[in-house]
């Protein structure tokens, strides 16, 4: 009544509706011309999103959007500074730009457009660090810093995490709005059912459809990165398993995660040397002798961690030192650097009362491939009221 009342007719009828019965919902005169010719459109786009219709139509949907997307990732792949670059590409130029699709249709549909661009992803971050990566470490890349990557993600790889996720927040909400939207167990429907088999592919154990449909995107991508950080750990060799744990401590992944600005802006090139270490990437073909020390030099660099020549070693030192007494002294322990003790080796720090005592800090630093230590990352040595000793490599204690 509405319609005649205000004299509109009708030119179109969308509808993202799967087998429903438009019949019994919609009146005839919505749904066909005057001359009985369907007024249905299927393919087409809502919200940003392909609703579903032909699989070739949403395919060319996502194509379109990685398309579009490609500007950016070329713009960003220019970059000379690659911290900011990485950070961009990260947080809005690559997952990002396709989330909404791979949540709102089946990725089976989408993967070639999706593989596509993962490798827009790779291209640029190439580009930008000048690192070239292996498809081992390019999936390093693609898990979470906690699993020593990048946090560039792959859209592909996350596909069917995000449909399954999305299906499973949204259909309770998809019921209250039309009782008919789901007639039979939502996991056995074909699209989730597709979505299952390529998710429970990247898992050692499956999961079933109420598993997955019962939790959030997160949750599940989190699955995959375990899976795919124990698949590397047991095929990596000791010294690079080594580096990956130590790489997944919180203080080895901190600089992907700070704001590239003032005192947390890193050298582009001390940057991707950070990175190369990370990914396990060599810096040079073969190993050679180090120009300092004449020890060897490993082409990964792991003796230039620890080189005892050349007085970096003791740089080191000495910043982390200097930071530290930056640190007490704002908290109120008025601490006093280098301080000697009754004759004996002199701490590195020392403060009056620290939780109740005097307490002396030294600090030692140990590489994550030392032969035979399984300790990773920077250590330091604390002892209350008397002296630790151990040099800064955190060698033997001689005092
Ligand atoms: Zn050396």
């Amino acid at each position: 009544m509405r319609r005649t009342r205000l004299g509109i007719e009708p030119t179109e009828v969308r509808s993202g509706w799967v087998g429903a019965q438009l019949t019994a919902h919609f009146l005839d005169s919505l749904l066909r011309t005057p001359a009985g010719d369907s007024r249905l459109l299927r393919n087409f786009e809502f919200l940003g999103a392909a609703i579903i219709g032909e699989p070739s139509f949403v395919a060319a949907h996502t194509a379109a959007r990685a398309a579009a997307a490609g500007k950016l990732l070329d713009a960003i792949g220019e970059f000379e500074d690659s911290q900011v670059a990485l950070r961009l590409l990260r947080s809005c130029a690559g997952h990002a730009r396709l989330t909404h699709s791979v949540r709102c249709n089946p990725p089976l549909a989408q993967q070639a457009a999706l593989v596509d661009f993962d490798l827009a992803v790779r291209s640029c971050f190439s580009s930008f660090s000048g690192i070239h990566l292996d498809e081992t470490q390019w999936t390093q890349a693609g898990r979470s810093f906690a699993q020593a990557g990048l946090g560039l993600r792959s859209v592909s790889r996350d596909a069917a995490s995000a449909y399954l996720a999305s299906v499973g927040a949204t259909s309770s909400h998809a019921a209250a709005l039309d009782p008919g939207y789901v007639d039979t167990a939502l996991g056995t429907h074909c699209p989730v059912q597709e979505a299952l088999a390529a998710f429970n592919s990247s898992l050692a154990i499956p999961l079933t459809a109420d598993q997955v449909l019962s939790k959030r995107q997160h949750e599940l991508t989190q699955l995959l990165d375990k899976h795919s950080w124990e698949q590397q750990l047991a095929a990596a060799p000791p010294v690079f398993q080594a580096t990956l744990r130590s790489e997944a401590e919180p203080g080895a992944r901190a600089f992907l995660a700070t704001i590239p600005s003032g005192r947390t802006r890193m050298e582009p090139a001390a940057f991707c040397a950070e990175l190369r270490h990370r990914l396990g990437v060599p810096d040079s073909a073969t190993d050679a002798w180090c120009p300092k020390c004449d020890g060897v030099l490993h082409s990964h660099s792991y003796h230039a961690a620890t080189c005892c020549a050349g007085g970096e070693r003791t740089l080191r030192h000495h910043a982390v030192r200097d930071l530290l007494c930056t640190w007490t002294t704002r908290a109120g322990f008025q601490p006093v650097d280098e301080h000697h003790l009754s004759g004996r080796r002199p701490a590195d720090l020392f403060v009056s009362s620290y939780l109740g005592s005097p307490t002396a800090f030294r600090f030692g630093f140990h590489s994550p491939t030392a032969a035979g230590d399984p300790r990773y990352g920077v250590a330091a040595s604390v002892g209350r009221g008397d002296c630790l000793c151990g040099d800064e490599n955190g060698a033997s204690p001689d005092c």
